[in-house]
């Protein structure tokens, strides 16, 4: 599909917070072209000091790790939009018209940037279902906070639509939610029929050697290789965690002067 600001996608994450971040990561690392919209409100940015997030052992800035999750989609090939989704409509996809997209998404910044179609959208944005409303087919489960009904991998009723992390009725962990990200993004690939095994980078000849191709969505890295990515990270991601994170604290809004 075409690239841009907007224009049309194969996949529209709506919400960067750790779960649709996660499934961009997936998305884009494996050739969909990912576009993430996002006006900055995970609640993550509450927390005041997440320590059961796997791989900190000494627990970790909630506002860094959001700001590590983005560098990595960004770093996968996902854009990021600045703006809120405030409606989805359905298109049919064998329309000329439809460039193969079943969703059109529109944003807040639609007058600057025009609405964004999609083949795949992913829903993570928590309790916030209004821009869902218009979407026949979506069952939108009322537990005092809103929710989305998904399957365990996170489709919808609705073809091309899936839901993720705490929207999907996942435990409010962020590990749980992140996890569940990902596990959404492997599915949009799976049910793309893209070319897709596993996204893993393998030691050179782990199945090579063995007399097997590599894989689709899989990597086989050189020791030359695997070291110079090694540098790359020694390298950069000490300056990430030099200073304390500059964004204040948030807290709920109840709360606030
Ligand atoms: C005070 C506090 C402390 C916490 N501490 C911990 C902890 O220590 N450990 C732990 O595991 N969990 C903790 N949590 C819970 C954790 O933050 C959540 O479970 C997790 O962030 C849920 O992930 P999510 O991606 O589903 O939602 P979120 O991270 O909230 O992401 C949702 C995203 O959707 C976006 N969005 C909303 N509406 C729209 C729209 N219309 N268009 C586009 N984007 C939209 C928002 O900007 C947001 O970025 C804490 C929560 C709070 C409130």
């Amino acid at each position: 599909m075409t690239n841009g600001p907007t224009g049309a996608r194969d996949v529209v994450v709506v919400g960067g917070g750790v779960a649709g971040l996660s499934a961009a990561v997936f998305t884009a690392r494996n050739g969909l072209d990912t576009l993430v919209v996002d006006p900055g409100e995970s609640i993550l940015r509450r927390n005041a000091r997440l320590e059961n997030f796997p791989g900190f052992p000494l627990g970790v800035d909630p506002r860094r790790l959001l700001d590590l999750l983005g560098e990595q989609a960004a770093e996968a090939g996902a854009d990021r939009l600045d703006a809120r989704v405030t409606r989805i409509e359905t298109i049919d996809p064998g329309d000329d018209a439809a460039d193969g997209a079943r969703f059109v998404v529109e944003t807040d910044a639609d007058e600057r940037d025009g609405a964004v179609r999609a083949r795949y959208v992913v829903a993570a944005t928590k309790n916030e279902v209004g821009y869902l409303e218009t979407l026949d087919g979506v069952g939108i489960l009322d537990r005092g906070k809103s929710y989305v009904d998904a399957d365990e991998r996170g489709r919808t009723g609705v073809d091309g639509l899936y839901a993720a992390g705490r929207l999907a009725e996942k435990p409010h962990q962020a590990a749980v939610c992140a996890g569940h990200g990902a596990e959404v993004g492997v599915t949009i690939l799976e049910d793309d029929d893209a070319l897709f095994y596993h996204d893993w980078v393998a030691p050179e000849g782990y199945f090579t050697d063995r007399g097997r191709d590599v894989p689709p969505g899989c990597e086989e890295v050189n020791a030359d290789e695997r070291r110079e990515r090694e540098a790359a990270a020694l390298d950069a991601i000490p300056e990430r965690f030099a200073e304390p994170h500059p964004d204040p604290q948030e807290t709920h809004p109840s709360l606030e002067e």
